[in-house]
């Protein structure tokens, strides 16, 4: 398991930027899943069973940090409500937040 991230809140800015302001439908490709991080970790740890699962969260969100195709998996998951779970270092919550932001912007 990779040591877990922190990253500074800058840098989570600037990423949420990027989400929503780079998301026309061409932009999103075809990730290539054999270059995901979490190939081999332990695919509960992705599914908390809560909030207060910080454990999982954070060993997810670890993976996620390092992971190169994380732009790709996170758009996969924000373009698809249905899916849940730590998809691209997000959860269900915090892409419902970055959607409204979307249509905000959109607007
Ligand atoms: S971003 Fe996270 S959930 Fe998505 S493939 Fe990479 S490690 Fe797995």
């Amino acid at each position: 398991m990779p040591v877990p991230v922190v990253r500074p809140r800058e840098v989570v800015i600037a990423e949420e930027q990027d989400y929503l302001f780079h998301s026309e439908a061409d932009d999103l490709q075809a990730p290539e899943w054999s270059d995901a991080a979490c190939r081999d970790a332990e695919p509960d740890v992705f599914f908390p069973l809560s909030a207060h699962d910080i454990a999982s969260r954070r060993e997810a969100l670890s993976w996620c940090a390092v992971c190169a195709i994380a732009v790709q998996c996170r758009e996969i998951a924000l373009r698809d409500s249905s899916i849940v779970g730590i998809w691209g270092g997000t959860d269900e919550v915090e892409r419902a937040r970055l959607r409204g932001r979307r249509l905000v912007s959109v607007a």
